[in-house]
């Protein structure tokens, strides 16, 4: 089978012939129909920022397709099943899976960075990581919601609790933050205030339903968010960025009993404003990790209720074969697209899976 692999930073992905994985006792192979590309991708191909299990390895973790074959003792899944990955290979049994937060399991592998992943004809994963995609969703839009909407989700919905009319900030507008505003929205924050350097990732906040769109570069941002507020600060501010600056700016932008979730990871250190400030605010400095599988399921239902519209944020989908000109201009254009998706198709068993 075709599958994209990652040799070293700094050079293209090798599109080569590998062979067909097979699945054992509980595993799944999926016939993989669309895979996002994610920031993700291009820190580990192009940056060299984050380190890979192995190398070679077939990168890509936002996977939606088909069940193409089933390991011994899976019972719940037949071939021609349309599924959406989680890409988080959690053990199902540490304290942390035990209780429904995969993101925090101990022995955690991420696909497409710790264990082979999407972006091939094939994909092997254990059972468990699967989730139903409903018709209504094309594998394109069921490829983007196992990561950067998820994240996105998890973030405003569970551990920010964004509630009706508050006021919510988004900090770093990016293929995840870009979600931040439209789950933001999508649980009726007023006002939403999105916060970006990229002039297309504030036009493209805007569409997904910001009330507001500010440019730290021409303005101070916590002033600003407290005009826009009638003086108060908001209620909830969300970091997509993972640098101190921009968490101390997320904290400065709240009022009052406001709470900050830090989304943005990396190896910046973090000081809490002076405790007179923190605790004399009551504020609350929250981290977001990822998401859990239930979050996953949460969100495939929705897109199919159609109580949120994700459709608009697959901006772009590729083949295959142009996966390296696909991340050099994610990498160039940044802010212009939200979403990029690679179109895969099967050479073998096409008719069996329409
Ligand atoms: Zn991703
Ligand atoms: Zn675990």
């Amino acid at each position: 089978m075709k599958a994209a692999r990652f040799y070293k930073a700094n050079e293209p992905l090798k599109i080569e012939d590998v062979p067909q994985p097979k699945p054992g006792p509980g595993e799944v192979l999926v016939a993989v129909r669309a895979a996002g590309l994610c920031g993700t991708d291009l820190h580990i191909a192009i940056e060299g920022t984050i380190p890979t299990m192995t190398q070679p390895i077939t990168l890509g973790h936002e996977a939606a397709g088909v069940v193409a074959e089933v390991g011994a003792g899976v019972s719940e899944w037949k071939v021609g099943d349309r599924v959406a990955v989680f890409p988080n290979i959690a053990c199902g049994e540490c304290y942390a899976c035990v209780s429904g937060r995969e993101a925090l399991c101990l022995k955690s592998r991420i696909l497409g960075v710790q264990a082979d992943g999407a972006f091939a004809e094939y994909l092997l994963v254990p059972a468990r990581t699967l989730v139903r995609l409903s018709d209504s969703i094309s594998f394109e839009v069921g490829a983007i919601l196992t990561d950067a909407v998820s994240t996105a989700y998890h973030a405003v919905v569970c551990r920010g609790s964004v509630q009706r009319g508050e006021a919510v900030v988004v900090i770093g507008c990016g293929g995840v933050g870009h979600h931040g505003v439209l789950w933001a929205k999508q649980r009726g924050a007023a006002p939403i205030i999105a916060v970006d350097i990229s002039e297309g990732a504030l036009r493209q906040a805007q569409e997904a339903g910001a009330d507001y769109i500010l440019n730290p570069v021409n303005a101070d941002a916590p002033k600003s968010v407290r005009a826009l507020t009638g003086s108060v600060g908001a209620d909830c501010a969300l970091e997509f960025v993972g640098r101190a600056e921009t968490v101390t700016t997320a904290m400065k932008c709240l009022k009052r009993g406001g709470r900050a979730v830090i989304v943005g990871v990396g190896q910046d250190r973090v000081a809490l404003p002076p405790l007179q400030a923190f605790v004399g605010s009551e504020l609350s400095l929250i981290a977001s990790l990822g998401f859990h599988r239930a979050d996953l399921e949460e969100i495939i239902s929705m897109v199919d209720s159609g109580k949120v519209n994700v459709s608009g944020s697959v901006t772009e989908t590729v083949p295959l074969e142009q996966i390296n000109e696909a991340m050099r201009q994610l990498t160039e254009r940044k802010g212009e697209q939200v979403r990029t998706v690679i179109r895969i198709e099967s050479l073998r068993n096409n008719s069996s899976f329409a």
